[in-house]
């Protein structure tokens, strides 16, 4: 009993070490990345359900390491906000996206509005909004050409300087959306005092559409609620037929998700654009 009892100990140390190992790496290799200019953004479309119109897209995050290889956001995203580094990693995405409008309005072509993921800590930071507008007008691209897609959560912390902040960006001219939406708290109150332009309806609702009723009438009561408080709803991950056909005649009027495109590298993207 006791070498098992050791040996048990041992595996189990073997794990956490790993796993500690793990996440250094991750930080490491995330403090390399921002250093040495690591990370890429793909753009995934956007869609007017009904049209079928391009109508944006939303910018995410790519992160090839030398050693760790692809690393999917859904490992390194967390490990960057448990270390501290998701304010200066969206940041960079945020430069490369406004560079990289900036490119193509150059070069004449119309990019629809893009949408970029940022953090309620980065909202918070003292003069965030004057240095998104200066950022904007120095490479001459309109407030109009961006949506800040902030999660729920978040934010209802601090609800009164939240909607504080939300009515500056709008004073400005810059869309405000709220990701992830139904995934957090549950009080959907707080929506009445926010000036928002859009609510995403999480992916895990669009995809159980054809087998969860609770789910469907949970898509059904958030773009009730959505459109009697004038806010506009875009479901994301939409991945068929049948999911698009619902959430068109519930009258849902944007969606992204792979039945469309999934997030595309700048050159295939820039060929859905006229
Ligand atoms: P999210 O903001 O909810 O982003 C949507 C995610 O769903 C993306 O995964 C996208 O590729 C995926 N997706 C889109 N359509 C479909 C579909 O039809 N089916 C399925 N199964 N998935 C679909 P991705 O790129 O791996 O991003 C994961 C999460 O990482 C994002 O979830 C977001 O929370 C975070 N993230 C990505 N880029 C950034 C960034 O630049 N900044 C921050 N703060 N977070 C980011
Ligand atoms: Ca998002
Ligand atoms: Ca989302
Ligand atoms: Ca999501």
């Amino acid at each position: 009993a006791k070498a098992l009892g050791r040996n048990r100990f041992r595996f189990f140390s073997a794990g956490m070490q790993d796993l500690v190992r793990a996440r250094m790496s991750i930080g490491t290799g995330l403090r390399a990345a921002i250093e040495g200019d690591r990370f890429r953004v793909v753009y995934q479309p956007q869609y007017r359900l009904e049209a079928g119109r391009l109508v944006g897209a939303e910018a995410l995050v790519r992160w090839h390491d030398p050693e760790l290889g692809d690393v999917p956001p859904s490992r390194f995203i967390p490990a960057a906000e448990e270390a501290g580094l998701i304010v200066s990693i969206n940041d960079i995405v945020m430069a490369k996206v406004l560079a990289q409008i900036a490119l193509w309005r150059m070069r004449g072509l119309e990019p629809p509005r893009i949408s970029i993921n940022v953090a309620a800590q980065q909202l918070r930071e003292p003069g965030f909004v004057e240095q998104l507008c200066r950022r904007l007008d120095e490479r001459a691209v309109p407030a109009g050409a961006i949506c800040l897609e902030l999660t729920e959560g978040t934010l209802l912390a601090d609800i009164e300087g939240t909607a504080r902040m939300f009515e500056r960006l709008g004073r400005h001219g810059i869309a405000v959306s709220i990701d992830d939406f139904g995934t957090g708290y549950s009080s959907l109150s707080y929506l009445t005092r926010l000036p928002v332009h859009e609510l995403k309806v999480d992916q895990s609702f669009v995809q159980g559409i054809a087998s969860e009723a609770g789910k469907r009438s949970i898509i059904v009561a958030i773009v009730d609620m959505a459109h009697a408080l004038g806010i506009e709803v875009l479901a994301e991950g939409i991945e068929t037929e049948s999911q698009l056909a619902f959430l068109r005649e519930r009258r849902c009027e944007m969606g992204q998700g792979y039945l469309f495109h999934r997030p595309l590298g700048v050159d295939d993207f820039e060929k859905l654009m006229v």
